[in-house]
């Protein structure tokens, strides 16, 4: 596999997004630590989904999108881009579906899967509120479908880049709970070590083989199913930092790294290793539902798109003015001032 994968270019990309830090955190009497960011499946977990799901495609779909595989690995974080900037993008990326459950209630038997039952039930203000990811799932397939029936490249490559990243957020854990960062229970920062630092640490590491995806008949299932998955391991995910917090010496929780000119905490190697293993690899398994899952999506909505001929659309680069409205968010995002935070 190693040709697939630049991961030269990965590294320098985790390290760039990783990069809250300014340099006027270095001041006269050298860097100063700075507490541990987050960031979301990490930009790296986000750009990995994406580029492995290419290769899970059937060979009428391959060509394409091997051919556009840096456009859909770059674009895998545009919506994370957005989210400051955009007002409604925020609620995309999540659902915090323990809001829902009271007394022992099972979430998923008190919201209604389906957009307008769930509207008629808690209002749509209170579902915006407490986020909507497995609806916008269904949204961007219809689009991207819509966008394979009119063979638009532009629309192909921007809906197929960001479906990927919204079905990545739905298969993490803290995606789906309301403590999403252990902000209720004294574990700041667990969001990002979840999915950012230890993926970034072991993602050399993980099995990429994923198989083929497959034809997906309800989309809106596939999105809850994956939903539901994450929220069963949030119990795990909290519960097994807190023990392993407690047992740890608390002197060697975080370590130092020098990012640019300034020393950014993180959790140490040590930590994440041990948090790891006793999670049983359950970062491994849900980046490799999520790689299936953004491949099975793209290929449903390309078949539920007739199966247009995709060879016709190959030598034909995103248009000039695709590239300068990215262009603008990038720029946009480099002047955010929330840039690479979610949860602090
Ligand atoms: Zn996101």
């Amino acid at each position: 596999m190693g040709n697939w994968f630049n991961w030269k270019k990965f590294n320098l990309t985790t390290f760039c997004s990783i990069l809250i830090l300014s340099s006027a955190l270095a001041g006269a009497n050298g860097p100063l630590p700075v507490k541990p960011n987050t960031h979301l499946w990490g930009f790296f977990g986000h750009k990995r989904i994406n580029r492995v799901a290419v290769f899970t495609l059937p060979p009428e779909m391959l060509g394409f999108f091997k051919e556009n595989i840096e456009f859909i690995t770059e674009h895998a974080v545009d919506p994370d881009k957005r989210r400051y900037s955009v007002e409604g993008e925020a609620q995309r990326h999540y659902i915090d579906i323990d809001h829902y459950a009271h007394n022992g209630q099972n979430p998923f038997e008190v919201v209604p899967r389906k957009w307008n039952d769930a509207v008629e039930k808690f209002t749509e203000d209170t579902l915006q509120a407490y986020g909507i990811v497995p609806w916008h799932i269904l949204v961007m397939k219809m689009r991207l479908q819509k966008a394979f029936e009119s063979k638009n490249v532009d629309l192909i490559l921007k809906y197929a880049s960001e479906i990927g990243h919204y079905i990545g957020d739905a298969h993490v854990p803290l995606h789906t709970t309301e403590n999403y960062n252990g902000q209720l229970t004294g574990q700041r920062g667990i969001h990002g070590l979840w999915e950012s630092r230890i993926v970034e640490i072991n993602a050399e590491e993980y099995d990429y083989f994923v198989g083929k995806g497959k034809y997906i008949s309800n989309v809106l299932n596939f999105a809850w199913e994956a939903v539901e998955a994450s929220n069963a391991g949030v119990d795990s995910v909290l519960t097994i930092e807190k023990e392993l917090t407690a047992e740890f010496p608390s002197d060697l929780k975080y370590s130092y790294e020098q990012r640019g000119q300034a020393l950014i905490q993180v959790y140490s190697k040590e930590f994440c290793d041990e948090y790891q293993r006793r999670l049983n690899g359950m970062v491994e398994r849900r980046m490799r539902e999520a790689i299936v899952g953004v491949g099975s999506i793209w290929y449903t909505a390309w078949v539920d798109a007739g199966q247009p001929d995709l060879s016709i659309l190959t030598n034909t680069p995103p248009s000039p003015e695709l590239l300068k409205e990215l262009q603008e968010l990038e720029e946009m995002y480099q002047h955010t001032e929330h840039k690479g935070t979610i949860c602090d």
